[in-house]
């Protein structure tokens, strides 16, 4: 995981204070797909009288961005801090976001 940018940030209000401020880090996180977080997903869908669960299977991830299938060994997931926003397909990636940074997770 890579480390959070801490701005130093100082104001005056009466008395000089310092705060610190953790700055929100976007990169691009590469997953392989075979990892177990892309295994027995589902999708629920809540309404008033029931619930209805579409099981998504295994094999199958799109881009979050542009709706593509993603076939690549490997995945993208476009981070804010700590949270993943969602996958993301190379096309996406080179159109929004070329310079973020791209950090492989580690296997376990
Ligand atoms: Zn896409």
């Amino acid at each position: 995981m890579p480390r959070e940018k801490v701005y130093k940030h100082s104001y005056k209000r009466g008395f000089k204070r310092r705060i610190t401020i953790h700055h929100t880090r976007y990169y691009i996180l590469m997953i392989s797909r075979y990892r177990k977080i892309f295994k027995n997903r589902k999708i629920i869908i809540a309404s008033i009288n029931r619930d209805d669960v579409i099981t998504v299977p295994d094999g199958l991830i799109v881009c979050d961005v542009c709706g593509n299938q993603i076939n690549t060994d490997n995945v993208l997931f476009l981070m804010i801090g700590r949270h993943p926003w969602g996958a993301i397909c190379e096309q996406c990636r080179q159109r929004y976001h070329p310079k973020l940074p791209i950090i492989t997770a580690s296997e376990t």
